[in-house]
């Protein structure tokens, strides 16, 4: 039985003027709805070209009608798809005459919601509808379907069914007295425990790479003004991002900017700004800007290979953490004739190369990559924060498990806790406010 619930309508194409535009009603009986707007019951899954009517009896739009009876359909409700012209006035009448008859608007990913509801897809594969959505990249596109198809889902069941399956072993030798425990089930138990560890950290790999793709890296970009922050931006991205120009402080006002480098975006904090504020709000951009700049990724230092490292980039190097990695960018090569390279100085790497003729850009990407932990393996499944954390807890768990090999009930109880975190990846266990959490981001209509 699905939960009672009543009809939610939305516009669900992007605004603005289109070919077609598509209104969407799901609720849990249609046919009237149906009757009142065509005059008859649109056959099942089939398209069907006619007339939407007002409650006169007018003609408001002429298009097809989808009718996608429950359970088949994208909510697993009765679902009505009217596909009309695109233009906001006519598709504002087509939704309002579905609210006349009684449906209500529908909120952010509410449709995706009650598939997550109604048992249509879980909710690792719902996340990934919005990130399809949102992906601004073929590669996060592509990773992204991954993850809807279920490939992420379908790996975390995995790990799940191995955990229950050591469960029950586990349980079964709860019954008997420590030292009477027997050596075979010892050992075939470490050896479970042994592989779920192992898959464990494979997964978790798959699913940082993941985050990575969706998150991306907040990489600080340090250096004085004219010495080629933005054409380095601009040849790094392969497009022109940021304003180039030989007079200094060009990139005076732009604090951050978003580039992407194999598909994986980078968010620049660019620390030009930091020196030049003095109202009040903008020490406040800056005081935000400094607390992430903490909290990088990454660093890169970008200097005129003419010149060296100023006091002012020492003082803002001095500041970071010393743990974060970073580059040292010599630009302007072309200047002095020389080729593009790689040294290493003690633990730092130097960069040379040209962004104004490109030579080096390309030794540059593959380091920039490598240093934010990007390493392009196949098959990434686009992933989450959340999803990552729920891995690290359920592998911290399986430690835990590791260390306790003697005491059965504490190992038995570690196994349930990393049950319990991968299971709240697929929404197995999930709270209202998670969900609430996660729906209320996706956009209206989906
Ligand atoms: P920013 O102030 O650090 O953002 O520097 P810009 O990217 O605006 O560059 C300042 C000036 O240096 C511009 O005239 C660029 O064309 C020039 N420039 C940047 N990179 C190079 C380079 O690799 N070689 C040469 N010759 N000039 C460059």
């Amino acid at each position: 039985m699905l939960p009672k619930s009543d009809n939610i309508a939305a516009i669900a194409t992007a605004p603005g003027r289109g070919g077609i535009g598509v209104v969407r009603i799901s609720g849990q009986n249609l046919a009237d709805t149906a009757l009142s707007i065509f005059g008859a019951l649109p056959p099942a899954r089939n398209a069907l070209y006619t007339s939407f009517k007002d409650a006169g009896g007018g003609v408001i739009d002429q298009g097809l009608v989808l009718f996608f009876p429950a359970p088949h359909s994208y909510t697993g409700e009765d679902v009505l798809e009217l596909q009309g012209h695109g233009g906001p006035a006519v598709l504002q009448l087509i939704l309002q005459r579905c609210l006349d008859l009684g449906a209500r608007l529908a909120l952010p990913g509410e449709f995706t919601q009650r598939a997550y509801l109604n048992d249509k897809l879980d909710l690792a594969q719902a996340e990934s509808v919005a990130d399809l959505i949102d992906a601004t990249t073929s590669q996060a596109a592509r990773s992204a379907m991954r993850s809807l198809l279920g490939d992420f889902s379908r790996v975390i069941h995995q790990l799940v069914a191995q955990l229950i399956d050591l469960r029950m072993l586990v349980e079964a030798m709860l019954d008997f007295p420590e030292d009477e425990l027997d050596l075979p089930d010892v050992s075939r138990r470490d050896a479970k425990l042994d592989c779920i560890r192992i898959d464990l950290q494979k997964t978790l790999e798959l699913a940082q790479q993941g985050s990575l793709l969706r998150e991306g890296a907040h990489v600080v970009l340090i250096g004085q003004p004219n010495v080629g922050k933005s054409s380095l931006l601009n040849c790094l991205s392969g497009e022109e991002v940021a304003l180039v120009s030989d007079m200094p402080g060009t990139t005076r006002d732009v604090i951050r900017q978003s580039i992407q480098l194999n598909g994986v975006p980078l968010h620049i904090i660019d620390t030009a700004g930091l020196r030049e504020a003095e109202d009040t709000v903008e020490l406040m951009g800056i005081a935000r800007t400094r607390s992430t700049i903490q909290k990088a990724d990454a660093i890169l230092l970008l200097l005129d290979a003419n010149h060296g490292l100023s006091k002012e980039d020492k003082a803002i190097l001095a500041e970071l953490p010393s743990g974060t990695p970073r580059l040292y960018i010599f630009n302007k090569i072309d200047l002095l004739n020389e080729p593009p390279r790689v040294e290493m100085h003690g633990v730092e790497e130097y960069i040379y190369l040209s962004a104004k003729t490109g030579v080096g850009i390309d030794l540059l990407r593959h380091k920039l990559l490598a240093l934010i932990g990007w390493h392009q393996e196949a098959g990434v499944f686009m992933a989450r924060e959340r999803h990552v954390r729920a891995l690290l807890q359920a592998q911290k768990n399986l430690d835990c498990a590791l260390l306790e090999g003697k005491r059965a009930e504490l190992y038995a109880e570690e196994l349930r806790l990393a049950q319990d975190a991968l299971s709240n990846i697929t929404g197995e266990f999930s709270s209202d406010d998670l969900l609430g959490e996660i729906f209320s981001r996706f956009c209206i209509g989906k």
